[in-house]
């Protein structure tokens, strides 16, 4: 099999890096390999980067947002090919695939905008005849290092917006699933952009760490585990690198006694098995009132029962296998846990392996827990699959204590018919995305992305607003046209002031 180099200048471009194998999760079949990047590569992707950079951060803005719009005609038309890799590689059913993508697509909508949103600041006569503006400079070569579970959304958040400012992109995907990355990328490189505006170096941790050394690297955009995140942030600070470091989540639910709790099972179902559970914003947690609780078990187990979970590639399947079989082992090792730690699975996802047909593919059924604590370690870690975990409380302010204990901070919701209560949820949580009746809190592009607390470190968050003022610096010009000879020659030595 030939293997999958890198992407540069426009070009495949091979060396003789390390081998890695690509896996379809659907059967365990090798897909693809890649080979991990070389001092080599590394540095033919840096001198072209920085290439492009030179004269990219000279062209118009109207041609920039010109080149994005074909860009973004092309991801289109090619939408259903980006799935169908999406479903190989990762194992997300089509219908998910596609609306990753479409969520990606959001991101360059936003940055085709770019006239609009990268106007500066401007006043006139902040003293007496002096005028002062702000404007927005690229920052030069900005990496982005992308998790393997939205192989098509992540890389759109960070490169579309980093061009669109005038910057150049190097993205390092996953090298669990690479291929839709590297498919994105080189319809890019259709448009008449710059070869070299946005290369691909694959590989592992070993790339990451000759990269986030690199000198010519101004900026680094980080999506992945939170361990990983925080070392990623902590190097890039070290070598004096503009870092955002999205980490993991343990996103809660709260159900009121007052929600309809029709909407909620369904609502809740949804954001927690959807993607096999592998999504940031995943509800992983349910913090239900007990006077309602066994109402709202039965209706949710009934309807997780249903679900089909696949062990072929069928549209009908509401999700697919987990990513690898390492990872399939780590979640079930966590449903192993919650039983020795005095759980009650009610809804066992082991039990779909004891099929016919199943030895196969990485797949998982849905799994809920009950009698869940937050002092228990199987709770408090994130499981990253189709595990729900349920929680019995009596009332707001002892689920709201529940998220504010927990170390992470990215998304949580609540579920109720009161405005109120739903008011004193969003204003006490130590959350960055909150959810009222909504289970997926994930922010439109014209908004920004970014967790709290274990969940992200850096300043500013993730694509839109935040994302622009990531991607450039801030220059700020003062400027005097003195128009008499007295002014013109007078030397005064106090601070300027009015
Ligand atoms: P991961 O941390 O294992 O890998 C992410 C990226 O970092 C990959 O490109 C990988 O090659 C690289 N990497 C892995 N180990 C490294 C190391 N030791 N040093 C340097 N680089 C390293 O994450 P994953 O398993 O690919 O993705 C799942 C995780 O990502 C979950 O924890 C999920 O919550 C998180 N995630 C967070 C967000 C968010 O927006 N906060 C979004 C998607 C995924």
């Amino acid at each position: 099999m030939q293997k999958t180099g890198h992407f540069i200048a426009g070009n495949n471009y091979n060396d003789n890096g390390r081998s890695i194998d690509i896996y379809n999760p659907n059967d365990g079949s090798i897909l693809d390999k890649i080979t991990s990047a070389t001092d080599e590569s590394i540095n033919k992707a840096i001198e072209s980067s920085l290439k492009a950079f030179e004269e990219w951060k000279n062209v118009s803005i109207s041609k920039r947002s010109e080149i994005l719009y074909e860009f973004k005609i092309l991801l289109e038309k090619n939408i259903l090919k980006i799935a169908d890799l999406i479903t190989h590689d990762l194992g997300k059913v089509k219908e998910d695939a596609i609306a990753e993508v479409r969520r990606g697509i959001e991101n360059v909508e936003y940055a085709y905008g770019i006239g609009e949103i990268l106007k500066g600041e401007h006043n006139k006569n902040v003293s007496s005849s002096i005028d002062s503006w702000s404007e927005f400079e690229p920052l030069g070569v900005v990496l982005g290092i992308t998790p393997f579970n939205f192989p098509s959304m992540v890389p759109l958040w960070m490169f579309p917006l980093a061009i669109a400012a005038g910057n150049s992109f190097i993205l390092k995907p996953s090298e669990k699933d690479p291929l839709a990355s590297i498919f994105i990328a080189k319809l890019f490189n259709q448009t008449s952009a710059p070869k070299g505006l946005l290369n691909v170096l694959n590989g592992d941790k070993e790339v990451v760490e000759k990269l986030l050394v690199n000198k010519n690297i101004k900026a680094v955009s980080f999506v992945g585990s939170t361990p990983v995140a925080k070392s990623v942030y902590k190097k890039s600070s070290e070598y004096g690198k503009r870092c955002q470091s999205l980490g993991g989540a343990k996103n809660h639910a709260m159900v009121l006694p007052d929600a309809n709790i029709d909407y909620s099972t369904n609502q809740i179902i949804s954001a927690a098995f959807g993607s096999s559970g592998q999504r940031c914003m995943a509800l992983s947690v349910v913090m239900v009132f007990s006077e309602i609780k066994q109402k709202f078990l039965k209706s949710l187990t009934k309807k997780v029962s249903n679900l089909k979970v696949g062990l072929d590639i069928q549209e009908s399947n509401s999700f697919g296998p987990l990513v690898s079989s390492d990872h399939r082992e780590k979640v079930m090792n966590y449903i192993e846990l919650s039983q020795k730690e005095g759980c009650e699975v009610i809804l066992d996802g082991r039990d779909l392996l004891k099929g016919k047909n199943s030895n196969k593919g990485y797949h998982l059924g849905p799994t809920i827990i009950d009698k869940v604590s937050n002092s228990m370690k199987s709770y408090k870690n994130e499981i990253f699959g189709p595990v729900l975990q349920v929680i019995e409380i009596e009332n707001i302010n002892e689920g709201i204590k529940i998220i504010n204990e927990n170390e992470f901070g990215n998304g949580c919701c609540i579920f109720t018919s009161n405005g109120q209560y739903a008011r004193k949820f969003s204003n006490n949580v130590d959350i960055g995305m909150v959810g009222i009746n909504i289970p997926l809190p994930v922010p439109s592009s014209y908004h920004s992305f970014g967790g709290w607390k274990n969940s992200f470190f850096g300043d500013l968050g993730i694509y839109g607003p935040d994302g622009l003022r990531f991607y450039t610096n801030r220059k700020t010009i003062t400027q005097k046209w003195p128009e008499n000879e007295n002014e013109k020659s007078k030397i005064d030595l106090t601070m300027p002031n009015n």
